[in-house]
């Protein structure tokens, strides 16, 4: 494992990656994006992405009820097709399962799955059952379709480009703070602890977001899903264009939860958003004379979509604010999972 640890996520899957080779044209994106992109005849390409969930790294039994659960692994999931302009049709899912585990709980798991199913109009169409020694194990594989003229990807942007997010940052990462430590006294209005904790349990993936920008004329230059924090998934889109960024911290759109929440516990909130992960939101860039264009298609929607800052050609991020958001800008990571360094 200390190797393991010392290489990190992204350089372990860059090197499994390196003993593969795409043999087919039918890839028209592979590894390395939210999800790949498969040719298909007709108008649109055809979308596949997994990701996994552990008991006790992303979830912790006590915590989350089961429907939630359910709701929340495929969310997730949602969310990587979101973020290439696609929509999802199926879903498989594989499960492994602690003998010690009430069949109720699976019972009330796949009730969530099901009204996730229903909302975002997607069929669970098989899947695997098996046992584990110790902890709930859930992996979903979905499917999805988009239009083979407004297929977002994680490459594109150029500097210039002003680049955008849907959302908040940081809720989440709070919100699982909050449901970590549910004995010590948080301050600060309910309302909001609860929202927070709501934001972690129970994400929405931005699912009509995407489809509101497909359906736009805008020219979005690359798109991602915050996952990992914004740091980190804003990196990823950097590297792969060879470009930098820089974020203005006065623009970031902290949510009244988020800020009143720190406020009274003497947390950063700049911290959590710059680095929490998990907010399943959606980042992305766009040319910048399509910007006005695009506030207004978002003037009056549910969802904030903000600016928050530029591509520049100088690589790395910057943020312009205050000294302090530098001091932070260093420290901020997002997260890896065989480096554990959530906020
Ligand atoms: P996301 O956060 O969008 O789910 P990840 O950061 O988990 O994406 O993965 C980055 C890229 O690496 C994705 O394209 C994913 O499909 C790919 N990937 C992750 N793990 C592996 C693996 N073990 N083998 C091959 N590809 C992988
Ligand atoms: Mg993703």
């Amino acid at each position: 494992m200390a190797d393991i640890k010392k290489l990190g996520e992204f350089a372990l899957i860059d090197r499994l990656c390196s003993h593969l080779k795409t043999t087919s044209d039918r890839v028209i994106v592979d590894i390395g994006d939210d999800c790949a992109v498969l040719d298909s005849p007709g108008r649109n390409y055809q979308l596949v992405s997994t990701d996994a969930l552990i008991e006790s790294i992303h979830f912790d039994l006590k915590s989350i009820r089961p429907e939630l659960l359910g709701r929340k692994s495929l969310a997730v999931n949602i969310s990587d097709i979101a973020a290439m302009g696609g929509v999802p049709h199926s879903a498989v899912i594989a499960l492994g399962i602690p003998s010690t585990l009430p069949i109720k709980f699976l019972d009330r798991f796949y009730k969530g799955i099901a009204e996730h199913c229903q909302t975002y109009g997607l069929n669970l169409v098989g899947g695997d059952t098996v046992a584990s020694p110790k902890h709930f194990f859930i992996n979903i594989t979905i499917l999805g379709e988009v239009s083979k003229k407004r297929l977002f990807t994680r490459s594109g942007t150029r500097p210039g480009d002003i680049i955008f997010m849907t959302g908040h940052p940081g809720d989440s990462a709070l919100g699982l703070q909050l449901l970590q430590s549910r004995r010590k006294k948080w301050k600060g209005p309910k309302k909001w602890q609860k929202a927070l904790m709501t934001k972690h349990l129970d994400p929405v993936p931005r699912l009509a977001e995407s489809c509101r920008l497909t359906r736009s004329k805008a020219r979005i230059s690359s798109m991602i899903d915050l996952s990992d924090g914004l740091i980190q998934d804003l990196g990823h889109i950097l590297k792969a264009n060879k470009v930098g960024a820089i974020l203005h911290e006065n623009m970031l759109p902290l949510s009244p939860a988020l800020t009143h929440i720190c406020e009274h516990n003497r947390l950063n909130a700049l911290e959590f958003a710059l680095s929490g992960g998990e907010d399943y939101e959606l980042l992305f860039t766009l040319h910048p004379d399509d910007v006005k264009n695009l506030n207004r298609q978002f003037l009056h929607a549910d969802v904030p979509v903000t600016q928050i800052g530029e591509i520049t050609s100088e690589t790395g991020v910057r943020i312009s604010g205050t000294d302090r958001s530098k001091k932070i800008l260093q420290s901020a990571m997002g997260f890896d999972h065989f480096r554990k360094n959530k906020p």
